[in-house]
């Protein structure tokens, strides 16, 4: 499918949770987070649905996001679930690893290719301080977990923030090179200031050649991260939902004032 400037949508982000076993100070807030009733949350069925009927007008490639994918109970039945799709070519997610060594084989059983890994930093100390607690070792010894069940490529997402300096960069880049992990570095981002540009080594934040739509938990299909647009699937139906999000898909991001990264998965 196309949208009304020609771009080819062929991209749908999956949202599965709001949940996170990670609280990085540049996407929660310190006080917590008021977490969505499950009552609002799509079950699996309806995740399904949705990517089937994409898949149906010219998806071929779903991520699945958060929060943190991978606190989500059974991911692995819904990554089974849709990677029993014909037509989604490339079935992919995006986590923080942590999770990795208790999944990382069911997840390559279930269907799923390829992992993103957000990590910004090889200093404990300072990962520990960005994630508010986070333990780097298991991390790392998720990424490992992902490469020894085969999950090929493992991306890594380094998240330039206040804090990051050259010596992060040159230590990501030194382990991503030594175990050939491709690596990009994204500016920290601003929803509600709309700051935000394209990913360096990724195709993010490139509004001219966008390919992707969001799902958020709460069956939200999303135009643009950068935007207030929201269609609710379950009030207007799958049909409905992409019809309006493919139509009023802007040219580019602008600011979102009505909605967060660990709902839309960044
Ligand atoms: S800001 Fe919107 S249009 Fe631009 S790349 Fe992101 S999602 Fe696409």
């Amino acid at each position: 499918m196309y949208d009304r400037y020609n771009r080819k949508i062929n991209y749908l982000r999956v949202s599965v949770t709001d949940k996170c076993n990670l609280r990085c100070y540049y996407c929660m807030p310190e006080e917590g987070v008021k977490l969505l009733h499950y009552k609002d949350i799509l079950s699996y069925e309806e995740i399904a649905g949705v990517v089937r009927y994409g898949v149906e007008q010219g998806i071929d490639k779903v991520r699945l996001t958060g929060g943190e994918p991978l606190v989500k109970r059974e991911i692995t039945r819904l990554v089974a679930m849709l990677a029993s799709i014909p037509g989604v070519k490339d079935l992919s997610m995006t986590t923080n690893a942590l999770l990795l060594p208790d999944y990382a084989e069911d997840l390559v059983k279930a269907g799923l290719q390829r992992v993103n890994v957000s990590l910004d930093t090889l200093d404990p100390e300072k990962y520990s301080q960005i994630t508010r607690g986070g333990n780097l070792n298991r991390a790392l010894e998720g990424i490992e977990a992902a490469r020894k069940a085969g999950l090929n490529p493992i991306k890594l997402n380094a998240v330039m923030h206040q804090y990051f300096d050259e010596e992060d960069r040159g230590a990501l880049q030194n382990f991503a090179a030594s175990y050939g992990y491709p690596l990009r570095f994204i500016r920290e981002m601003d929803l509600e200031k709309g700051t935000f540009s394209k990913v360096e080594g990724g195709s993010g934040g490139d509004c001219r050649r966008c390919n992707r739509l969001r799902l958020t938990p709460n069956g939200k299909l999303k135009p643009c991260l950068f935007s207030d647009l929201a269609y609710d699937v379950r009030e207007l139906g799958i049909e409905e939902a992409y019809r309006l999000a493919l139509e009023t898909k802007p040219r580019s991001g602008s600011s979102n004032t009505s909605c967060t990264f660990y709902r839309m998965g960044g």
